[in-house]
C-alpha cells in the first residue's frame, strides 16, 4: 500500500508547539466571529459512521446539541450497533496487513498533512467546540492547538522510532538490532471535555506506529471529531485504515472491549468506565485469545493546590480560580481541593471567594464568559447534588447565582465549601464541575498528607517562595504532573507530558517520548554474520545506532 508524498525524515523540521490565538488582536476576533456564524449556518451537521472508507448510515441517532442553548442542535451523529461495529473491526483487520506494512515515512507523512490541514480550519473547528461542547473561546482554540500539536509530535517520534536500532555494534561477527512493529487492531474511546486533542492524540498515536484504529467519541460531542475523520480521508488515509464509530458506550464501546479481534485498547474518561474496561479486557481474555489485550485507562482526578505562608497570595488567587473554574471545572486536572496553611487561611479564602463572587457565567459563544455552562442534564444534576451535600454536610463559603440561565441551558453555580477532614466526600470524590472543597492545613507535611490522602494521582500544585516546600513537594506531592507556583491545567505537548497514576491512569504520558512505545512490540534480532556471505549477494539494511 503507497500513500500519496512520504516525507523526508531529514526535512521535517523541529518540533515546535501551535501558537494560541491571539485574541487581544481585532482582526483575531472578527476572524473567530465569523467561524462562529459559519458553523452555526452549517447546523445541523450530520456525522455519519466511517467503515472501510465508506459512510454508513444508522436508523438510531445521537443528537448533539448545545449546552449553553438546548434548543439549538449543532447535529446529530449515527449510532453503531453491534452489527456496525463488528463491521468496522473487521474492516480496521483486513486494512491491518498493508498499513502495518507501510514506511514509517509514508505514516508520518499522513499525520503531518492533517495537522496541516487542520490548522487551516482551526477557527471552524473551535467554533464547534463552542457550541457543541460549550468550550469558551480560548479553551476551545487551546484544544485545537493541542490536537494539531499531537500531530506534529507524533509523527517525529514515529520516525525517531522507527528503523532498526542497532546495538553493541562493538561485538564482533555478532548483529544485534532492536525495531518496533504494530500491535493490530486499536479501539480508541474518547471523552467529551478535550474533544479533539484527546481522540486525535491518542488516534494519531495508534495510526503512525501502524495500528489500525477504530475511534468512538463520546455520546456529547461526536461532530468536531467527525471533522477531524473528515480531515484524515482528505489527507489520504486508505480505506479501513481510520474508522469512526460514533456510539452508545454500553453497545459499540462495549462491543470493541471485548472484540476478538481488537487488540488495543486506548482509553480517556472517568475512573468507573475506565476500571469497568480493564475488567472487560480481561475476561475476554479468558475466551482463548492468543494475544493479551493492550488496556491503556487515563482517567479521573481530585486535584488539590496547596498555598503556603510565603505565598505570593496575588498569584496564587488567580492561578486557583482558573484551575478551578476555568472551562467550568470539567477537566481532569482541574483543581478541586485548595489547602491553605492554617496562618494565611483567612486572608486567602476570602480573597479566593471575592474572585469567584466575580466570574461571569454565561454562553460559552460570549467571549466574555468565564463560567460556562456543563455538558448536559447529568452533569448538572450531578453537580447540584454534590452542592446539596455540601450545604448538608459542610460550611457553605459562596453557592453563586445562576438565574434563568438554568432554563436556557445547563448551567451551574461556582461552589466553594470549607470541609473540616480529608475523608470527606467534597475531598475525595471526582465532582467535575465548579465546586471546590477548601481545607486547613496545620503546617506543610500536613498539606502534603491531605494533598494525597486521595486514590487519584493526576495533577496538583504548590503556591510557596519557600524552596525547600518545593523541593519537598517534588519528591512527596503524589501526582502525575506538578506544577509549582502556577496554574494547575493546561499542559502542552512535549512540554508537559501528561497523565497520571494510581486510579488516575494506567499508561505512558500522552505528548510525551514514551507514548508511541505502547502502541508496538518491541523485537530484538541477534545474527551470526561470522564466517557468512549472502547468496545472492545482497546488502542487509542500514540502521542507525541506539545507545542504551
Ligand atoms: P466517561 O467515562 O463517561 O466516557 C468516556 C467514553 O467511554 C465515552 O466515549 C463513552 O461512550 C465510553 N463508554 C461508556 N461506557 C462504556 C463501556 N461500558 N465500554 C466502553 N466504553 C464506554 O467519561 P466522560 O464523561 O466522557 O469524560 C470525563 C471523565 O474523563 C472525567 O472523569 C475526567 O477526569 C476524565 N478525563 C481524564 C483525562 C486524563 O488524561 N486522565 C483526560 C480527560 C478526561
Amino acid at each position: 500500500m503507497s500513500i500519496a508524498a512520504p516525507v523526508h525524515t531529514e526535512k521535517v523540521p523541529p518540533f515546535r508547539n501551535e501558537p494560541f490565538a491571539d485574541f487581544s488582536r481585532r482582526e483575531e476576533r472578527e476572524a473567530f466571529k465569523r467561524a462562529l456564524a459559519d458553523i452555526h449556518a452549517r447546523f445541523p451537521i450530520e456525522a455519519p459512521l466511517l467503515i472501510g472508507g465508506k459512510r454508513v448510515e444508522t436508523a438510531e441517532k445521537i443528537d448533539s446539541v448545545s449546552p449553553s442553548d438546548t434548543s439549538l442542535l449543532c447535529g446529530r451523529s449515527a449510532s453503531a450497533g453491534e452489527a456496525e461495529t463488528d463491521k468496522a473491526v473487521a474492516a480496521a483487520r483486513r486494512a491491518f496487513d498493508d498499513w502495518s506494512h507501510t514506511p514509517a515515512e509514508e505514516r508520518a507523512g499522513l499525520l503531518l498533512r492533517a495537522a496541516a490541514l487542520m490548522r487551516k480550519r482551526s477557527h471552524l473547528f473551535a467554533a464547534l467546540e463552542v457550541y457543541e461542547a460549550a468550550k469558551p473561546w480560548r479553551e476551545a482554540d487551546a484544544d485545537v492547538a493541542e490536537a494539531i500539536d499531537f500531530l506534529e509530535f507524533y509523527a517525529r517520534e514515529a520516525l525517531r522510532l522507527s528503523g532498526r536500532k542497532r546495538l553493541q555494534p562493538y561485538i564482533l561477527g555478532e548483529h544485534n538490532d532492536l525495531s518496533y512493529h504494530p500491535l493490530g487492531v486499536a479501539a480508541v474511546i474518547g471523552p467529551w471535555n478535550f474533544p479533539l486533542a484527546i481522540p486525535v492524540g491518542m488516534s494519531s498515536a495508534a495510526l503512525v506506529t501502524g495500528n489500525t484504529v477504530i475511534l468512538k467519541p463520546a455520546e456529547q460531542t461526536p461532530l468536531v471529531t467527525w471533522l477531524y475523520a473528515r480531515i484524515l480521508e482528505e489527507a489520504g488515509v486508505p480505506a479501513g485504515v481510520f474508522n469512526f464509530l460514533p456510539g452508545r458506550g454500553e453497545v459499540c464501546g462495549a462491543r470493541l472491549v471485548r472484540h476478538p479481534d481488537v487488540q488495543a485498547i486506548v482509553f480517556t474518561g472517568s475512573k468507573e468506565v475506565g476500571l469497568l474496561i480493564q475488567r472487560e479486557a480481561l475476561a475476554a481474555q479468558q475466551d482463548g485469545l492468543p494475544f493479551v489485550k493492550k488496556v491503556v485507562t487515563e482517567m479521573g482526578g481530585k486535584n488539590a493546590l496547596i498555598v503556603d505562608s510565603s505565598a505570593d497570595i496575588d498569584a496564587a488567587v488567580p492561578d486557583a480560580i482558573y484551575s478551578a473554574y476555568g472551562f467550568a471545572g470539567q477537566k481532569c486536572s482541574a483543581l478541586s481541593r485548595l489547602i491553605l496553611l492554617d496562618d494565611i487561611y483567612d486572608v486567602c479564602l476570602k480573597r479566593f471567594q471575592e474572585a469567584a463572587e466575580s466570574l461571569r457565567i454565561g454562553p460559552a459563544e460570549d467571549p466574555g464568559t468565564q463560567l460556562p455552562p456543563v455538558i448536559d442534564d447529568e452533569a448538572a444534576a450531578k453537580v447540584n447534588k454534590y452542592i446539596g451535600l455540601g450545604r448538608e454536610s459542610a460550611r457553605t463559603i459562596y453557592v453563586g447565582d445562576v438565574g434563568s440561565l438554568a432554563e436556557k441551558g445547563h448551567f451551574v453555580p461556582p461552589a466553594i465549601f470549607e470541609v473540616d477532614s480529608s475523608k470527606h466526600r467534597l475531598a475525595q470524590e471526582e465532582i467535575f464541575g465548579p465546586v471546590v472543597a477548601v481545607l486547613r492545613a496545620r503546617d506543610f507535611d500536613d498539606a502534603l498528607r491531605i494533598a494525597n490522602s486521595t486514590p487519584y494521582a493526576l495533577t496538583g500544585g504548590v503556591h510557596s517562595r519557600t524552596v525547600s516546600h518545593l523541593e519537598r513537594a517534588r519528591l512527596d506531592f503524589q501526582c502525575g504532573n506538578l506544577y509549582l507556583n502556577r496554574t494547575i491545567t493546561g499542559a502542552i505537548v512535549a512540554r508537559q507530558p501528561f497523565g497520571g497514576y494510581r486510579l488516575s491512569g494506567i499508561g505512558a504520558k500522552a505528548g510525551g517520548p514514551d507514548y508511541l512505545k505502547q502502541f508496538m512490540v518491541a523485537r530484538a534480532v541477534s545474527e551470526n554474520r561470522m564466517r557468512h556471505g549472502s547468496a545472492p549477494l545482497e546488502e542487509h539494511a542500514t540502521e542507525t545506532w541506539e545507545e542504551f
